[in-house]
């Protein structure tokens, strides 16, 4: 054996169980890539329309973060809610607007987002084409809540929230 080879160290087992790569597949309806599931946004509930949801990357790796995909068909909308994580949000395509905190933003493809803890936020799809966009939520989180009802009217009461809202 060559002294000045190098020894040979055993490669550990990759805790990932996708492949390193897998594709985008831009097929009929939905953004998608291989071997991600289109789930349901989440279970059955009547304060959201038309969403479907996409774990990018989430327990299959040892990341702190997991990156999600959402959908919103035309003239969809996501929850009102608020909770302490953060998002950090990444729009891919389509437009929209949505609500951070007391004002409410248009949205295109590649522009940002990031909603602060506690702030409320809602998206919503313009008419005429689905909203997609890359969300980053820590894996270790608190459930949202939703507007209890005193809070509920200060923002249906609220100049700029009140109008854009759905409850
Ligand atoms: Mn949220």
């Amino acid at each position: 054996m060559n002294p000045h080879e190098p020894e040979e160290i055993p490669l550990e087992t990759s805790p990932t169980h996708t492949a390193p790569v897998r594709s985008f597949q831009p097929t009929s309806g939905s953004y998608g890539w291989d071997n991600v599931a289109v789930l349901a946004y989440k279970p059955a509930d009547t304060h959201f329309q038309g969403i479907t949801r996409q774990v990018l990357f989430g327990e299959a790796e040892a990341l702190a973060s997991e990156l999600r995909y959402f959908e919103i068909e035309p003239g969809g909308y996501s929850t009102l809610e608020k909770h302490r994580h953060e998002h950090a949000v990444l729009i891919l395509r389509g437009q929209g607007r949505v609500l951070v905190d007391e004002a409410v933003y248009a949205i295109r493809p590649f522009d940002l987002v990031h909603v602060p803890s506690l702030a409320w936020h809602q998206f919503r799809a313009d008419a005429d084409e689905p909203l997609g966009f890359l969300c980053l939520v820590p894996c270790d989180r608190d459930r949202p809540q939703r507007p209890m009802p005193r809070e509920a009217a200060a923002l249906r009461a609220h100049s700029v929230a009140g109008s854009f809202i759905k409850l």
